[in-house]
C-alpha cells in the first residue's frame, strides 16, 4: 500500500477476470478504507487469516507487467524487516514517486524513422537530383536502430516530402523508439585516454573480474587520485562485454559531476542517471531504461539501490565511508549496506571504494569478510600531499589566517597555482550579538544561534531555516553597539579580497551554489585556473580534482575534535584527509596546512604520524575497547514533541516495554535529549539500544517495534526507530 502502513492486506482477485496473471510485483488498485488506494502485489495465497466475507476486491491491475521481479521484493521485503519500517513506506520508496499514484507508466517511446532492409544497401548517392532525399537516407542510415523524429527535424528542419519519397520506394520506414536508441551511436572512444594500468590497479582489477557471477565484497582502498574511478571503469567496460548491468552508488551526484562525465566519455551508453535533482518524469524515465534492463549502466544516489536491473552483474559504492549514503528520515536505510546485501542476493561481487574507509568496512575487511584491496599510490606522476599543523596559540591572525599561512599563499600565487581554504561554516558570522548587554541572537525554535547572512541583511537558522531581518538594535537594552563574532565563508571572502587584491577569488558552499547549474560553472573557473583561491565548506572534500592546487589550508576544525558523537574523531579524519586529498593531482606536489589551537590532539597526532590507515587501526582499538559499533550493533529510538517532556515520557515507557521483553543481551543506555534537545520547534530524545550480536539485536527490535506501534497514540508526538544510527 502506498502509505505508511505495517502491515500487509489481503484482497480477492478483480471481479472481471482479465486474461492477466497475477504476478508479485504488479501494481494494483485498491478500495482502502473509503479511499482507493494503489498497492503492490506481494504474494498469491489460498487462504485468507481475514473473515473471507469481509475481504474486498482488488478494483483493477494497473500495469501490463510487474514492476518489481521477485529478487527485487527479497530486498525490499527484507529492507523493511531489518530496518524496522512499514513494508508499504519501503515498496514505494523503489518506486518512481509518480507511481504511487495509479497513473499509468510514462509511455516513453518516441516516433522515429527507419531504414529497411533495402534502404540499407542503397548508396545515397544513387538517388539521382534529389539533395534533400540523399541528405535524409545518409543521415537514417548511420543510425541502424532508428532515428527519433525530433532528431531528424532538428537536423534538416521539414523534411515531410522527401520523407513521404524515401518511404514510398520503400528504403525508409516508421517506428517507434526509446528514447536512447534513437541517439546516433557515438563514435568510437579514443584509445589514448585510457591510461595503461599500474601494478596495484592491475591487481584490484583482476580480483574483482575473476569474482564476477558469484557474490563477494571487496574494499577498494585506494588514497585520493590513486585511480580508483580508473579501476571502475575498466570492470565496467568487462562486465558490459559480458552483457550484464553495472550499478554505481554515489553519496551526491549533485557534487560530483566529474565521476559522470568521465564514465559518458570513455564507456558505451545507454547511462541511467537517477537522483532527486531530476524532475520526476526524467526520473521515471532513467529508471525503466534500467528496469527494462537497456541502461548498460546506471549511476545513482542511495535510492538507486532499489532499482530493478535484470541484467545486474556488479555494484559499486563510490566514497563508502560517506553518511550521505544513509537515509536520515522516514525509510532510514543505508545506501551502502544494502548494496552488500542486494550482491548477495543478486550473486554478483559489489566493491565499496574510498580513500578513507568507514571503521565498519575496515573491520569487515581486516576480518576477511571482504576482499581488501589496496591503492597505495597516486596513479601516474602525481606525489601524495604533506601534512602539517600549524599552532595557532597566540598567534596574530588576519582573515583568520595566520601569518605563516599567508606567506605560503602569496608564494603560491606568484608561482601562478592555485589555493584551496577550507572553512567548514557558511554564511557570514555563527554569532551576532550585543557588546552592551550580551544577547546572543537565537533561534526562537531552536537550541541554536542565528548566523549572519551579511548580504542579505538576515539572521538565519541553519537546523530550521528560519530567518529574520538584522535587526538595528539590540531586542533587549536597545544598545546600537552589536557585533559579529567568528567567521563563515563569506565573510573570509569578504576578509581576503584586501589581503590579496589582484587575485580571483571563488566561494563554494550551499550558498553560493544555490542556483542549478552554478556548482558547474564555479568549478569550471577553478578547473580552468581562473580562480587562484577557491575557498568553501566541505562540498569541496567531495571527489573533485583539482589539479592545479598546490596549497591546502584548512581552518578551523578545532571544535569538531571535540564533538560528542562518538563518530567524530572519524568523521574529522575522513574530512581532512578528503581535503588534503584535493591538492597536487597533477604532477605539481602539493601541501596541506592545518591551522589548531590543539597541535597535541591525539588524533591530529596519530593522523600525521601514521596517516588515516594508521589513525583508523587506533580508533578501532577504541570502539573494542568501549563495546562500539563495529564491535556492538546499535538501534536509535528517537521521539519529538512540542511539549517540553513529552518525549522523554515516552522514551521512559518504551524502556519499560523493552525491558518486558526478556532480551538480556540487550543493553538499554537512556533516555536522554537529544544533543540539540529544541530543534523546529519540538523537543527531541532519544533512548539507545546496543548488542554484541545483531540477530538478537534484531530480534528484540521487532518484538519492541510491535509493542510500540499498540502504544495509545500521543498527541503531537513522533517516534521512529533507527537501526544503525549514523548521527547520534
Ligand atoms: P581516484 O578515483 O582514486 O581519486 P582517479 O581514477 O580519478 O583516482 O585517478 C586520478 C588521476 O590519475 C586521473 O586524472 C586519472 O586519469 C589518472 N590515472 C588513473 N590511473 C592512471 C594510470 N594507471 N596511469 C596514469 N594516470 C592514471
Ligand atoms: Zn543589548
Ligand atoms: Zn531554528
Amino acid at each position: 500500500m502506498a502509505a505508511p502502513l505495517a502491515g500487509l492486506f489481503d484482497y480477492l482477485p478483480p471481479a472481471i477476470p482479465s486474461d492477466q496473471a497475477l504476478v508479485p510485483g504488479l501494481r494494483l488498485l485498491v478500495p482502502f478504507g473509503r479511499a482507493r488506494r494503489v498497492g503492490i502485489l506481494l504474494a498469491l495465497a489460498a487462504r485468507t487469516e481475514q473473515d473471507p466475507t469481509r475481504l474486498k476486491r482488488i478494483e483493477s491491475i494497473l500495469d501490463a507487467r510487474p514492476l518489481l521481479s521477485p529478487v527485487d521484493l527479497r530486498l525490499i521485503e527484507w529492507a523493511a524487516a531489518y530496518y524496522q519500517q512499514p513494508i508499504g513506506e519501503a515498496l514505494f520508496t523503489a518506486l518512481p514517486a509518480r507511481l504511487r499514484q495509479p497513473s499509468p507508466l510514462l509511455d516513453d517511446r518516441v516516433p522515429g524513422v527507419q531504414v529497411t532492409p533495402a534502404g540499407q544497401n542503397r548508396d545515397p548517392a544513387n538517388l539521382g537530383r534529389a539533395p534533400r532525399q540523399r541528405e535524409l537516407l545518409a543521415l537514417v542510415q548511420a543510425a541502424p536502430a532508428g532515428l527519433a523524429m525530433s532528431t531528424l527535424r532538428q537536423r534538416l528542419g521539414d523534411c515531410g516530402g522527401p520523407l513521404r519519397t524515401l518511404r514510398e520506394k520503400g528504403l525508409l520506414t516508421l517506428c517507434q523508439l526509446t528514447p536512447d536508441s534513437s541517439l546516433i551511436p557515438p563514435p568510437p572512444l579514443p584509445e589514448t585516454n585510457r591510461p595503461n594500468l599500474n601494478p596495484d590497479q592491475m591487481l584490484a582489477v583482476q580480483a574483482i573480474l575473476d569474482a564476477l557471477g558469484g557474490f563477494r565484497s571487496f574494499l577498494l582502498d585506494g588514497v585520493t587520485g590513486s585511480g580508483k574511478t580508473e579501476v571502475y571503469i575498466r570492470l565496467i567496460e568487462s562486465v558490459i562485454a559480458a552483457g550484464r548491468q553495472t550499478l554505481v552508488v554515489v553519496p551526491e551526484i549533485g557534487l560530483t559531476p566529474q565521476l559522470r562525465e568521465r564514465f559518458t566519455q570513455r564507456l558505451p551508453g545507454p547511462i541511467a542517471v537517477l537522483h532527486s535533482a531530476l524532475n520526476a518524469s526524467e526520473r521515471e524515465r532513467n529508471w525503466h531504461q534500467a528496469a527494462r534492463g537497456e541502461a548498460t549502466l546506471v549511476l545513482g544516489t542511495r535510492s538507486a539501490v532499489f532499482v530493478p536491473l535484470p541484467r545486474l552483474g556488479l555494484i559499486l559504492v563510490d566514497e563508502e565511508h560517506d553518511p550521505s549514503l544513509k537515509q536520515q528520515d522516514g525509510f532510514r536505510y543505508s545506501g551502502r549496506d544494502l548494496a552488500v546485501r542486494r550482491a548477495q542476493l543478486a550473486g554478483c561481487p559489489v566493491v565499496l571504494g574510498t580513500a578513507t574507509p568507514s571503521l565498519e568496512t575496515l573491520h569487515n575487511a581486516g576480518t576477511e569478510r571482504y576482499g581488501w584491496l589496496r591503492l597505495p599510490q597516486r596513479a601516474g606522476a602525481a606525489r601524495p600531499p604533506t601534512i602539517s599543523l600549524l599552532d595557532i596559540r597566540n598567534q596574530p591572525l588576519q582573515a583568520g589566517l595566520s601569518s605563516v599561512l599567508r606567506e605560503h599563499m602569496h608564494a603560491e600565487i606568484a608561482a601562478g597555482n592555485q589555493i584551496l581554504l577550507f572553512l567548514n561554516r557558511r554564511g557570514y558570522a555563527p554569532v551576532f550579538t550585543c557588546h552592551s548587554c550580551g544577547w546572543v541572537g537565537g533561534c526562537p525554535h531552536c537550541d541554536a544561534r542565528l548566523t549572519l547572512h551579511l548580504h542579505l541583511k538576515r539572521l538565519w537558522c541553519h537546523h530550521c531555516d528560519w530567518s529574520q531581518p538584522l535587526p538595528n538594535r539590540c531586542p533587549d537594552c536597545r544598545s546600537d553597539d552589536l557585533r559579529m563574532l567568528g567567521r563563515g565563508t563569506q565573510r573570509l571572502e569578504d576578509d581576503l579580497r584586501p589581503l590579496f587584491p589582484e587575485t580571483t577569488i571563488t566561494r563554494i558552499d550551499r550558498d553560493s551554489t544555490r542556483r542549478k547549474g552554478e556548482l558547474d560553472r564555479l568549478l569550471g573557473t577553478v578547473q580552468r585556473g581562473e580562480a587562484q583561491i577557491l575557498l568553501g565548506t566541505q562540498m569541496l572534500a567531495k571527489g573533485h580534482d583539482f589539479p592545479g592546487v598546490t596549497l591546502v589550508g584548512i581552518l578551523d576544525l578545532d571544535q569538531s575534535l571535540y564533538a560528542s558523537d562518538f563518530r567524530a574523531p572519524e568523521r574529522t579524519a575522513q574530512l581532512i584527509v578528503q581535503v588534503a586529498g584535493r591538492a597536487g593531482r597533477a604532477e605539481r606536489p602539493g601541501r596541506v596546512v592545518l591551522q589548531t589551537r590543539h597541535p597535541e590532539h591525539p588524533l591530529l597526532q596519530s593522523l600525521l604520524r601514521d596517516g588515516y590507515a594508521g589513525f583508523a587501526a587506533a580508533a578501532l582499538d577504541e570502539r573494542r575497547a568501549a563495546e562500539l559499533p563495529p564491535f556492538a550493533h546499535l538501534a536509535l529510538l528517537r521521539a519529538e514533541s512540542p511539549q517540553a517532556e513529552a518525549a522523554l515520557a515516552f522514551l521512559r515507557e518504551a524502556r519499560a516495554l523493552a525491558t518486558g521483553l526478556e532480551q538480556p543481551s540487550v543493553q538499554l543506555l537512556g533516555p536522554v535529549p537529544a544533543p540539540m534537545e529544541r530543534r523546529a520547534g519540538r523537543y527531541r530524545a532519544q533512548l539507545l539500544a546496543q548488542c554484541a550480536e545483531r540477530p538478537r539485536l534484531q530480534q528484540m527490535l521487532a518484538q519492541w517495534n510491535t509493542a510500540l506501534r499498540a502504544l495509545p497514540r500521543v498527541k503531537g508526538l513522533r517516534w521512529s526507530l533507527d537501526v544503525d544510527p549514523q548521527d547520534m
